[in-house]
């Protein structure tokens, strides 16, 4: 479905992660992988995304699959990360904005600017600036696919969850205006909405609303699955298998939409 084409993920170094899973299904349909994420010393302390790594388990696995260290906040880096891919193979048809983190949840009063300014700096900014350096080489080679990972939290404000809801909502609009402006370029532009998967993310805030909501953590998990119509969370794979099909032909007349990707959401049914 994907033979030759030549995709860039960012976020893709957790090996728990939507990003990695997306590597694994877009390389298992044929594409030829480019892992984008943060450098291992620049990672948060707690948080364990190992790209090297990430990228040998590809290689070991048969996948066409290098590695990019880039922080997304870094015009410079993404440069340097669209120049590999160019010079490694020719050119960059699908691009994966998946990189994503979660600071600053907590009451609106309470968030502090400088959280603002990261979700800003990562869901949107990071974002713009990649699909500013790949979409010259998109047009290059006569079209390509952008795919963004908003959130199912972009449709409905959460207590709490200010800047997250704030910043994946704005991310539709960036999604919706390249899709209007390189429609004619043949390169679509669309959104994937995920509920809650099985990440390491999750698993923070599972954490995170037991502290705040002060509940357990086997409470604060069964919540999550509670209100989906499938009454369990995701699995990252069942992401990356709508990202391959939004990357694919079979999605060629699909640009500008935001795809829920959660279950079946009850508050949204
Ligand atoms: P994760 O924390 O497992 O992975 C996020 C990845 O982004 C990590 O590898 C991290 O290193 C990378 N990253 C963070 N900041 C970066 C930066 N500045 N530059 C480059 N890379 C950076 O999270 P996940 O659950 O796999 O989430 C992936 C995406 O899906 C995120 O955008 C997230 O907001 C979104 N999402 C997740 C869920 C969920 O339930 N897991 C639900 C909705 C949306």
């Amino acid at each position: 479905m994907l033979e030759g084409k030549v995709a860039i993920i960012t976020g893709a170094a957790a090996a728990r992660g939507i990003g990695f899973a997306t590597a694994q299904v877009l390389s298992g349909y044929g594409a030829k992988v480019v892992l984008a994420d943060l450098a291992e010393p620049d990672v948060p302390a707690g948080e364990t995304p190992q790209l090297e790594q990430r990228a040998h388990e590809l290689r070991n696995g048969g996948a066409d699959a290098i590695a990019c260290a880039v922080d997304v906040t870094r015009d410079d880096e993404i440069a340097a990360c669209v120049t590999q891919a160019n010079e490694t193979h020719g050119g960059v048809d699908i691009l994966f904005n998946n990189a994503g983190v979660t600071v600053g949840f907590g009451p609106f009063l309470e968030t502090p600017i400088e959280a603002w300014d990261l979700q800003f700096r990562i869901h949107i900014a990071g974002i713009v600036a990649f699909c500013k350096a790949v979409i010259p080489s998109m047009q290059v080679r006569g079209g390509g696919s952008i795919i963004n990972t908003s959130s199912i939290w972009a449709l409905k404000a959460h207590e709490y969850a200010s800047i997250y809801t704030t910043t994946k909502l704005g991310l539709i609009g960036v999604t919706k205006t390249i899709a209007v402006e390189h429609g004619r370029d043949n390169i679509r532009c669309n959104a994937v909405m995920p509920g809650p998967i099985r990440t390491d993310m999750q698993d923070r805030r599972v954490v995170r609303d037991a502290e705040t909501f002060g509940i357990s953590q086997e409470e604060a998990r069964a919540r999550i699955g509670a209100p989906l119509a499938m009454k369990r969370v995701g699995e990252p794979h069942e992401i990356g298998e709508v990202v391959a099909f939004l990357a694919s032909p079979m999605a060629s007349f699909i640009t500008g939409a935001a795809i829920p990707v959660d279950g079946g959401n009850m508050e949204g049914l």
